[in-house]
């Protein structure tokens, strides 16, 4: 039987970042993961590049049942702790947009890092190894791993959420929480594209791979970045944003042109270019496809001189106030991140363990704490880690 100080269950972002903290405390640590290779998560991101934290982290880029419990995790570990990590790795970096921070060569650089940090402090790491018993015992927890007992006086939960069943994502967090009586928030899949029903999707077939600058709401929540037409609906870093506020059965409005006030310029337009066909007017600011979309299906075919202020006002609104019922998301297989998860109400804000359940922690994505995208789900995932890490 082998005797550890911690065990982690997942090598993510989060259990990477705690195993190396609570090793160079000192602790004997075994990281457990039933994937061939640690952070696959983190490689794949930010298209490769890692979009490892966001420079303007604030609680409110989280979403989460309890919206303070994030705080103090995140004001004790910063993107700048993150930062001064990747600077002494000498990993070159560059600010993408809106504070979101990536690796100028590879995403791989990152986990290289962890598992660098996680070697000089003596962190041991077991791949392909799966956690078949968990029992208590009176000192800690005894664990089946691989077909090997390994027991721990701390036990910490970083097996992420159920986005990308493909990538080996589990709901194992949640078993466990049920196991000891910790309540789970419901989940659902986040930062993922939306869909359409077919009649809508036959009808903006044209337009499917169309790019456009938009302002995306669903109630009072707005964001502002580019959208996707795909063949299945809508995507891009505004739909994926707004998909973590949408509910089924509820509508988003779009504004494909924020910032313009499209029936005066076509008004103007009519003015001083009554010979120019709507699609072409519209086509100032909207790429061409789109343009002609909402030209056509609002009845406006021929010279803008002919288009009186009603039908103007009409084509504004398809343009600035699209509203749309999304009929639901492409679910787990494609979101970036899973909404909900272990309830922060049975968890300590600043260390991530189980009030009720001595030694055993949840941190990361398992727990109902979820980022805006932006390098968000990363900075939290470090800094769940790194408190976690102090404490066990
Ligand atoms: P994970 O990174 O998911 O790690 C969990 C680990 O646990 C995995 O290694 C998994 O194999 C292991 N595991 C799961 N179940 C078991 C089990 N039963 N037994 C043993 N091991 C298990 N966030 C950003 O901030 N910036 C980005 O650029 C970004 N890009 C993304 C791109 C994509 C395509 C996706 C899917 C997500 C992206 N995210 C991004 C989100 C980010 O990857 C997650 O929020 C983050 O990885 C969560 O870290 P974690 O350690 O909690 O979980």
């Amino acid at each position: 039987m082998e005797n550890y100080d911690v065990i982690v269950i997942g090598a993510g972002a989060a259990g990477m970042m705690c195993a190396i903290e609570a090793g160079r405390r000192g602790r004997s640590v075994l990281v457990i993961d039933h994937a061939k290779a640690p952070g696959e998560k983190i490689r794949i991101s930010g298209g490769g590049r890692c979009n490892f934290t966001n420079t303007r982290t604030e609680p409110k880029n989280f979403l989460s049942a309890n919206p303070k419990f994030a705080i103090s995790a995140l004001r004790r570990y910063r993107p700048t702790d993150f930062i001064a990590l990747v600077d002494r790795h000498h990993i070159a970096w560059h600010e993408k947009t809106l504070g979101q921070l990536f690796c100028d060569d590879s995403a791989r650089q990152i986990v290289a890092m962890l598992l660098e940090e996680m070697e000089a402090v003596g962190a041991q790491l077991r791949l392909e190894t799966s956690v078949t018993a968990i029992d208590r015992t009176p000192e800690g927890f005894r664990l089946i791993a691989g077909g090997r007992t390994v027991t721990c006086t701390s036990l910490v939960l970083a097996s992420g959420g159920k986005s990308i069943p493909k990538m080996g994502a589990t709901g194992f967090a949640y078993e466990v929480a049920a196991k000891y009586g910790v309540p789970v928030v419901e989940t659902r899949p986040a930062l993922v594209p939306l869909t359409f029903d077919v009649s809508l999707l036959e009808r903006l077939r044209t337009l499917a791979g169309v790019a456009v600058d938009a302002r995306v709401s669903s109630g009072k929540t707005r964001f502002e970045e580019a959208m996707l037409f795909t063949h299945r609906g809508v995507s891009g870093p505004a739909i994926l944003q707004i998909s973590s506020y949408w509910r089924e059965g509820g509508e988003i409005e779009i504004d494909m042109a924020p910032g313009t006030d499209v029936f005066e310029l076509l008004r103007e337009a009519r003015r001083t270019s009554g010979k120019q066909a709507v699609a072409t007017v519209l086509s100032r600011i909207l790429p061409k496809s789109l343009a002609n979309h909402i030209a056509v299906t609002g009845g406006a075919v021929g010279n803008i001189a002919d288009a009186n202020d009603a039908l103007l006002r009409r084509l504004a609104g398809s343009v600035s106030a699209w509203r749309v019922k999304p009929v639901g998301s492409e679910g787990y297989r494609t979101a970036e991140v899973t909404l909900g998860g272990v309830d922060t109400d049975a968890l300590d804000s600043r260390t991530m363990a189980v009030k009720a359940v001595p030694g055993l922690y949840f941190i990361g994505e398992a727990v109902d704490v979820t980022g805006w995208l932006g390098g968000y789900n990363f900075q939290w995932a470090w800094a769940s880690g790194w408190c976690c890490g102090q404490a066990v």
